[in-house]
């Protein structure tokens, strides 16, 4: 996978240290992070969101020695892929041959957004205002 490998270049300069079983500090000048393998978390979020390994979480795996697809979320398997598409999506006609049911839909109204955008700050005392010529209120 090209995720996989894009986190494994980008964990080239980190160094992990081993906190605890399964549990790693890993770091990068003054940038660090905590990674534990055994819930499959990083402090960063990445692998939580995504479910894939992040570079300091591969940065862990080296250090423990261990494969990076033992720690792929089950989502990305060939087995959830197979029962994701398991399921028929039937076919529908053409709207040719669709029921008319005598509603009519319509766009959602217009609205001028440039009226909401508007500056509408009120200049303080001591402010000066060119509001009519750039719309600004400056500090003078
Ligand atoms: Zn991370």
């Amino acid at each position: 996978m090209k995720k996989l490998e894009k986190e494994k270049d980008k964990s080239r300069w980190w160094q992990a240290i081993r906190a605890a079983a399964g549990k790693y500090s890993v770091k990068h000048g003054v940038q660090g992070f905590v990674v534990s393998l055994l819930d499959k978390t990083c402090s960063c979020k990445t692998w939580n969101l995504s479910g894939l390994p992040c570079a300091h979480a591969r940065v862990a795996m080296r250090e423990q020695r261990t494969k990076v697809e033992d720690y792929v979320h089950d989502y990305y398997s060939i087995e959830k892929y197979k029962k994701a598409y398991a399921y028929t999506i039937n076919p529908i006609n053409g709207r040719n041959l669709w029921e008319q049911v005598g509603v009519q839909i319509h766009p959602p109204e217009f609205k001028d957004t440039k009226k909401n955008l508007a500056f509408k700050r009120r200049p303080e005392e001591g402010e000066s205002s060119c509001r009519k010529r750039c719309g600004m209120v400056s500090n003078v």
